[in-house]
């Protein structure tokens, strides 16, 4: 089984394609790739895909330079309600489960007395900022990436440079493999 995914900016879709039947939005992923000209091996496989599992949705992200930017209350938020994180970079769910593992431990620390509830909280959202910022960044920079190569030209380097960096990805990794033997 495979499972795949296309990321496009907005301008390379057709309009609404939150609202395409299943079947429309295969076509359309399979004519941005063939518009890139994608290898068709891999264009096969989308047109092989069980249409009834594929949809499309849009991916919001937060403003990494002002997360959480309220005062602290008895009131709090954690996980993408605080940082929506984009798919990008497969770390929103961990950054989320370490906010609750981080707020767990403020609260009980309250709970001991060490610190009153608001001090705990604040503390906590301190924390959230702090640590989920830079993956929220990090998230960002394969956005970045799309973007540019959204253009002729960025598809044109993207297409042309891709197999270089391959090369030289194998054989920095074959040279490695020499040295520690
Ligand atoms: C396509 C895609 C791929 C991703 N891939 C990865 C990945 O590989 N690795 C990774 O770590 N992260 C990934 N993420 C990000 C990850 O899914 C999120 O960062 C993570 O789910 C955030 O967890 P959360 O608990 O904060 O929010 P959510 O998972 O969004 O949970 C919030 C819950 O609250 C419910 N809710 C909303 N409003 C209300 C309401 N008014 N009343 C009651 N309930 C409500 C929602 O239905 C939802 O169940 C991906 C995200 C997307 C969109």
């Amino acid at each position: 089984m495979a499972i795949w995914g296309l990321i496009a900016i907005e301008q390379a879709l057709p309009r609404d394609p939150e609202k395409l039947p299943h079947v429309a939005l295969v076509d359309a992923s399979v004519r941005i790739l063939r518009r890139r000209r994608w290898a068709e091996p891999l264009i096969d496989l989308l047109t092989r895909s069980n249409t009834d599992s594929v949809s499309a949705f849009k991916f919001n992200a937060a403003d990494p330079e002002d997360l959480a930017p309220w005062k602290s209350s008895r009131v709090t938020a954690i996980g993408d309600a605080v940082h929506a994180m984009p798919p990008t970079g497969g770390q929103g769910a961990a950054t989320a489960i370490i906010d609750a593992d981080v707020l767990t431990e403020r609260l009980h620390a309250a709970e001991r007395g060490e610190a009153t509830l608001v001090v705990a909280v604040h503390d906590s959202e301190n924390d959230l900022r702090t640590r989920a910022a830079p993956v929220v960044r990090e998230s960002l920079q394969p956005v970045d990436w799309i973007r540019a190569t959204a253009s002729p030209t960025g598809a044109f380097l993207l297409r042309t440079l891709t197999p270089l960096f391959a090369v030289g990805s194998a054989a920095a990794h074959t040279a490695a493999q020499k040295w520690r033997r």
